[in-house]
């Protein structure tokens, strides 16, 4: 990803500054920030790759794991041409406070390797993930590390980490990684999990600012895994999408999207050519007069500019990092309510700690189970953090942040200090 913000600051120091003001608020002990402000571990790795015309290419890959105090390290894996050992550490940190602010039994860890799928075959993109899991083999495992999609990656690759590591291990490990094909030990509702958390938080939003989800105008940057799912799964719930974007622009509709037809569409063409819709810039996107603005693509995207710009009443945050700091700011002194990505987004781990909690019983549940749990979870974690910013007077990033700090520092404690 681009590694640093238009100001020039880089992702891991964003998210350094939401630790160091959460600590502020809470007073927490000088030695509990010096700890997290250090990732746990950080592996890099070199990934040699014979590429279909017989020539061999090294990528290289990286696994953090930011924290284990609350249990595991639980973390997607990216694949992109701009991603930095920073962004990793990023989000790497942003998965230590997420798992902790919805109450999972998880610490936070991320990985991916620098390339562009776009530009690899299938076979190359097989080779180079067998690789990457087989050099980062010695890191992750059921109790140790549990890998996950996120950009670029998907069932597929995840399939091909749990072959890679079983194979060295002997025998089926279908704990080493979540979002894995169903008949592998995936479980139901997985892949439109971050997408169906997002609905279950708008939802929550709805009921505490009393609004009617079938009057909200959602404008969605992203049309991934996250962006799709959202898109229709509230469009499903009655939520009138007026605009979609992906990296090359998109389409809008004042009178709202078919989003499955637009999917359809996605398959033959750009967004911006679907002929029911007028086509837009992701910059147009972001400014456009709509309820709620759901940024799902990647980080960085609503700048300061852009912020002093928004015209939405509600951001949520489906992807990581979306606004940068000063961005949130302005948002916040213009009165929009922000989301953040640590609430907002849990959905998807929220499903994979549900996967892998299946994988260790080997017993399979239902997809109206999955739903249940997961809007339970959400919708707890949700109104704690709306108390907790209503009795803190605080935003909800904040708010979030004194709630997985809270809960983070206290595990830190009980454990102690080795030796
Ligand atoms: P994805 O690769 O499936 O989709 C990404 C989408 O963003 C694509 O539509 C792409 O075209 C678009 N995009 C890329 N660059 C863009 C740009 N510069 N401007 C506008 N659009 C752009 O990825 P995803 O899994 O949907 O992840 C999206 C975000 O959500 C990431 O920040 C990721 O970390 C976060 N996230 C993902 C999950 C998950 O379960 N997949 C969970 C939590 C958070």
């Amino acid at each position: 990803m681009t590694s640093s913000s238009p100001s020039g600051s880089s992702l891991w120091a964003e998210a350094l500054a939401q630790l160091e003001r959460g600590a502020e608020r809470m007073g927490l002990e000088r030695w509990i920030v010096e700890r997290l402000r250090k990732p746990k571990r950080i592996l890099q790795v070199s990934i040699p790759v014979r590429m279909d015309d017989g020539s061999l290419r090294v990528f290289d890959g990286y696994r953090v794991q930011h924290n284990l105090d609350r249990g595991p390290a639980k973390g997607g894996i990216r694949y992109h041409p701009d991603l930095s050992l920073d962004d990793v550490r990023a989000l790497a940190f942003w998965m230590t406070i997420k798992c902790a602010v919805v109450n999972l039994p998880f610490g936070g860890a991320k990985g991916g390797v620098v390339c562009d799928p776009k530009n690899l075959s299938e076979g190359e993109i097989e080779r180079l993930t067998r690789r990457y899991a087989a050099e980062i083999s010695i890191l992750i495992g059921p109790d140790k590390d549990i890998p996950a999609p996120d950009m670029n990656t998907n069932e597929k690759i995840m399939g091909w980490i749990m072959d890679t590591y079983s194979v060295q291990a002997g025998h089926s490990v279908p704990g080493v990684v979540t979002g894995k094909p169903l008949e592998i030990g995936g479980t139901v509702g997985r892949r439109e999990a971050t997408g169906r958390g997002l609905y279950y938080i708008v939802e929550e939003l709805c009921r505490v600012k009393k609004r009617e989800l079938k009057n909200l105008r959602i404008a969605v940057q992203g049309f991934g895994n996250v962006g799709a799912n959202a898109a229709r799964i509230l469009h499903e719930a009655g939520a009138r999408i007026v605009a979609i974007s992906d990296a090359e622009g998109g389409t809008a509709r004042a009178e709202g999207l078919d989003v499955d037809d637009l999917r359809r569409h996605a398959e033959t063409g750009p967004l911006a050519g679907y002929p029911k819709g007028r086509g837009v810039t992701n910059a147009q996107l972001l400014e456009m007069d709509c309820d709620l603005l759901i940024p799902a693509a990647m980080e960085n995207q609503i700048t300061a500019a852009v912020a002093r710009k928004v015209r939405a009443e509600f951001v949520v945050e489906g992807a990581n990092g979306p606004a940068t700091n000063e961005a949130d700011e302005i948002l916040r002194s213009r009165g929009v309510t922000v989301v953040p990505d640590i609430l907002a987004n849990a959905g998807g781990v929220t499903v994979s700690y549900f996967e892998w909690v299946q994988d260790l019983q080997a017993f399979f549940w239902d997809e109206q189970e999955v739903r249940q749990r997961l809007r339970a979870i959400l919708a707890r974690a949700f109104q704690e953090v709306w108390r907790v910013a209503g009795e803190q007077k605080v935003d909800l990033r904040l708010a979030a942040f004194l709630v997985g700090l809270g809960r983070l520092s206290l595990a830190m404690k009980q454990r102690g200090l080795f030796p």
